[in-house]
């Protein structure tokens, strides 16, 4: 099995996933910020108040103290942590000229990269979850449910290093956005349903000999 056929073995069974849940860019990107570390049902409420004060737009949002913020934060996890992060990667994309469409940001895409990592609270998944969900530049996410799936089935080991993994998705497949936002969207799903902790390989997609191309 190679990596475009995992794909087809999950799409098939899953279908579309339509990810990044949510109506518009400057909620999947507050969504990649929350979601850090946190249950995404619990991010989802979060969301809907920020909508309902209609402060989603990082230029509206930033009006707050940082203390107002973090309230309306609560029930994310590290929600004070999770404030200044969503200030500071906020003012990011606001001096890149986003407007919360991926055509508003012309920086190339590796130099954005290597900025948004030196932002506190963004990190790699974090990272590439933004370019990809919300810039619409074709990077793969890659988190420990990819990893916990690629190590079970050979493709690399427990303990190999994001841009490695980020890389066999690189060079193995088609550089393509759409692709690469289902294709990690799936592998969540599969890891949610199937490979947990404990797998549950008998009725799994990915298993060996079910009934997939
Ligand atoms: S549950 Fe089993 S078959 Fe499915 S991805 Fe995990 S290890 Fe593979």
């Amino acid at each position: 099995m190679d990596l475009n056929s995992l794909y087809s073995k999950l799409y098939t069974h899953f279908g579309p996933r339509g990810w990044w849940p949510g109506d518009s860019s400057y909620e999947h990107f507050i969504g990649c910020i929350l979601a850090q570390n946190t249950r995404w049902d619990r991010v989802v409420p979060v969301i809907q108040r920020m909508k309902k004060k209609d402060i989603l737009a990082p230029e509206k949002y930033l009006q707050l103290e940082h203390d107002d913020l973090a309230e309306i934060l609560k029930g994310s996890g590290t929600y004070k942590r999770k404030a200044e992060y969503l200030r500071t990667a906020g003012a990011y994309m606001l001096s890149q000229g986003w407007n919360g469409t991926p055509g508003s940001v012309t920086t190339e895409t590796q130099i954005l990269r290597d900025e948004l990592l030196k932002l506190k609270g963004i990190g790699p998944e974090t990272c590439d979850c933004i370019l990809l969900y919300v810039l619409g530049r074709p990077v793969f996410v890659v988190d420990a449910y990819t990893i916990r799936i690629l190590s079970r089935h050979g493709f690399c080991t427990k303990k190999a290093e994001y841009e490695e993994i980020q890389e066999l998705f690189h060079s193995g497949l088609t550089i393509e956005v759409e692709l690469f936002k289902e294709y990690h969207a799936l592998m969540v799903e599969c890891a949610k349903q199937f490979c947990k902790p404990e797998p549950r390989c008998t009725d799994c997609p990915l298993r060996e000999g079910n009934n997939n191309p």
